[in-house]
């Protein structure tokens, strides 16, 4: 018997003393008023002992029953206790369904759990193992219970996994080849729950087949714009010689500038395609540096207004000393591509304007323009490779669908975002946000660069 049972049943002996005296308190009046001479007065706490009796009998049994846990079954005796009795059973009943609804709830949900394909865990407030569905031990190398209030990133080694669960971005999903297991391919999301969200639930996504089919997409994509490359640029090169040769045919001079001009349009879609390969080869630039981005602005905007030819007015806002730790040839990619984009998208007398500066939350880019705007259904499919939204006027206007494919890789390696807003009749803004950190000041750099 535990300490528990053991202070219940003293709980109880004390209980039935103390009750004993419903019984013993008229017996005690009887001999009392004996004892006094009370006459025949000494019949009247008697008569009282049968229902004081009755009573005790009831609770003692009450007790007893609900001490042991016992079911409360008719029948039930007559009166107030009948009541009582049939009171308590109702409610016994209704707690034995909760129960075993709650028993068949959990039961299913494990079920269900188990069936799941993705590996799923629970980890507790200090991100240990709390429970873990079958799949983990498959996707992950965890097994429950064996693995119970194990750390994770005991098991799972992959760096930045413990940042991502201590103080991660939610939202993001990680992917990651586990140490058990590297030919998988694993896209985990951490979603934090319960008493102040300190608990998390880590679902685990085999994403192997997904991977590889794109792996393939992405080295076709880079071979076959490696191999059209080459020909084409001896194609141009013939079409530019034949141009300038004076034994050229004048009525061929015509057909041989359309030859050019499409040869140029397929050099240029060659040419972001390699691109947006090389940017796809990995999660962050090779090489980072301070980037000079009010000079690569100031420089823009003079090739900007050239591509304009004075129909567009171009304004700037530009934070002379805020400068930007990244790839300069990747960043120039960005700035270029949206605002050629505001000038190639725009018609004549479009107001154009450009602002590079800081705010709370970090360094931004920014053009918008008061334009005829973009319809809301093309906004979320604009960085999608070869997505336009007016197919003949974008390639009219040299565009090749590329560009803000390009922009979105590349911010995606600076850890920046993109985001675009457009309304039809009001124009368009395109907003590139940088994490704080990659913000320097033109003062530091330059005395860092003195010592
Ligand atoms: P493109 O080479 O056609 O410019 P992008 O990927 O850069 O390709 O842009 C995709 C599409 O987004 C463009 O074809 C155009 O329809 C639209 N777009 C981009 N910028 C603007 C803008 N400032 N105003 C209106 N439409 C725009």
């Amino acid at each position: 018997m535990g300490a528990r049972d053991a202070s219940q049943g003293n709980a109880f002996r004390h209980a039935l003393a103390f009750d004993l005296s419903l019984v013993l308190l008229p017996l005690a009046a009887s001999v009392l008023l004996v004892l006094l001479g009370a006459g025949a007065a000494w019949v009247l706490p008697l008569a009282l002992l049968p229902s004081a009796g009755r009573s005790l009998y009831h609770l003692i049994k009450l007790a007893l029953l609900i001490r042991r846990q016992h079911r409360l079954a008719p029948p039930f005796p007559r009166g107030l206790w009948g009541d009582i009795y049939r009171s308590l059973a109702r409610y016994q009943q209704r707690g034995r369904k909760s129960r075993k609804r709650q028993i068949r709830f959990t039961r299913r949900f494990r079920e269900a759990a188990n069936a799941v394909p993705d590996a799923l865990v629970i980890l507790d407030k200090q991100h240990r193992i709390d429970w873990a569905n079958p799949a983990a031990a498959r996707l992950m190398n965890i097994r429950w219970p064996e693995d119970d209030a194990r750390p994770l990133t005991d098991i799972l080694t992959n760096p930045g996994l413990g940042e991502l669960i201590h103080d991660g971005e939610y939202m993001r999903p990680m992917d990651m080849a586990p140490e058990h297991n590297r030919a998988i391919m694993l896209s985990l999301r951490i979603t934090p729950f319960g008493e102040r969200k300190r608990q998390r639930l880590v679902v685990g996504r085999d994403i192997t087949k997904i991977y590889h089919l794109n792996m393939i997409r992405r080295d076709f994509v880079a071979n076959a714009s490696h191999e059209l490359r080459t020909p084409l640029t001896v194609i141009a090169g013939f079409i530019e010689s034949l141009q300038d040769a004076p034994v050229t045919p004048a009525g061929h001079r015509r057909p041989l500038m359309l030859m050019r001009n499409q040869t140029d349009r397929m050099c240029s879609i060659i040419e972001d395609l390699l691109t947006l390969s090389r940017l796809e080869m990995n999660d962050s630039p090779d090489e980072q540096e301070s980037v000079d981005v009010p000079d690569e602005i100031h420089l823009l905007l003079q090739e900007a207004q050239a591509l304009s030819d004075g129909r567009h007015r171009l304004e700037s806002r530009v934070d002379e000393d805020l400068l930007l730790l990244g790839s300069q040839p990747e960043l120039r990619s960005i700035l270029s591509n949206l605002v050629f984009n505001a000038v190639k998208h725009t018609p004549e007398g479009t107001r154009i304007q450009i602002i590079w500066c800081q705010d709370g939350v970090g360094p931004r880019f920014t053009v918008e323009d008061d334009g005829p705007g973009i319809a809301p259904e093309h906004l979320p499919r604009l960085t999608e490779r070869f997505y336009r939204v007016d197919r003949a006027r974008s390639r009219e206007s040299g565009g090749t669908g590329l560009g803000l494919a390009i922009v979105k890789h590349a911010l995606n390696r600076h850890e920046g975002r993109l985001s675009i807003s457009s309304e039809i009749g009001h124009g368009s803004i395109f907003s590139c946000r940088f994490p704080k950190h990659r913000a320097l000041a033109r003062r530091e750099v330059d005395v860092s660069a003195m010592g």
